[in-house]
């Protein structure tokens, strides 16, 4: 029987998911979309994008055949369709159908499925501190946040930074943070634990003695 698996999130998962049912069932219709322009981009990737050795975001998404993958490349070589700008606002699920919106133009719409993946991923825990939302506080969580942090250092808007989580994915931002605003100015990492990144391993991950040669100090607990 020919289904309707419709996917919301086009990042890691709704890809993967998407292209695998399509792969069980090439008859059946798969339809993903995302909120954001941005699909099927590497999350590990942001930091180098911060940092200007990834030049443009796109480049995120890039295969190792150096084709993007964009909703053209899901259509042509997967046979997705995928609609980005496309943001679930409710899911019927006694009609079983996903209302969604653009979020350019705010015109409506809603997605008939048989079989429903949400793939919506996660986002930053706030701190609930006083000043969290202030201007000049970043989230760090997709390619768009990169953009206003690349944006800002490019205006001269970032003298000294201040990094708060440093494991994993963040030490990178910290490093990318360094390069970027340059000579003279500081970048500063808190973190709870005693180690910082730890169980790094590969080219990705230096730890803190190279943040020591960026002029970055860490600060534990
Ligand atoms: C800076 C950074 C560095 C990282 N480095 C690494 C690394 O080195 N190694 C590693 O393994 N992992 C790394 N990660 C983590 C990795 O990127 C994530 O684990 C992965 O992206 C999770 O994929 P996901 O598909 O579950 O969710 P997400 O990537 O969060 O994607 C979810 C998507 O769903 C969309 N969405 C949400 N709500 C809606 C809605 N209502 N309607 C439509 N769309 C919606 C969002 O816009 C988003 O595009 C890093 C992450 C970041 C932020």
């Amino acid at each position: 029987m020919s289904q309707h698996i419709v996917v919301i999130g086009g990042v890691a998962l709704g890809p993967k998911a998407a292209c695998r049912f399509k792969r069980l069932e090439p008859g059946s219709t798969v339809t993903m979309i995302d909120q954001s322009s941005l699909i099927s981009y590497g999350g590990c990737g942001i930091p180098y994008y911060v940092s200007g050795d990834v030049s443009d975001a796109k480049e995120l998404c890039t295969t190792s055949f150096h084709m993007v993958r964009s909703p053209e490349f899901f259509k042509e070589i997967k046979g997705v369709d995928v609609r980005i700008l496309t943001k679930a606002t409710h899911i019927d699920r006694e009609n079983k159908e996903v209302h969604v919106e653009n979020v350019t133009t705010g015109e409506t719409a809603s997605i008939s499925y048989d079989k429903l993946v949400i793939a919506t991923g996660a986002a930053p825990r706030k701190l609930g501190l006083p000043g969290e939302d202030m201007q000049g506080v970043s989230y760090v969580c997709n390619p768009d946040d990169a953009t206003r942090i690349r944006e800002g250092i490019s205006k001269g808007e970032v003298g000294n930074a201040v990094i708060i989580g440093c494991r994993f994915y963040r030490s990178g931002n910290g490093r990318s943070l360094c390069r970027h605003v340059g000579r003279g100015n500081e970048r500063r990492g808190n973190h709870r634990p005693d180690h910082a990144a730890p169980r790094q391993s590969g080219s990705c991950h230096h730890g803190p003695k190279a943040h020591g040669r960026k002029r970055c100090e860490l600060l534990f607990r």
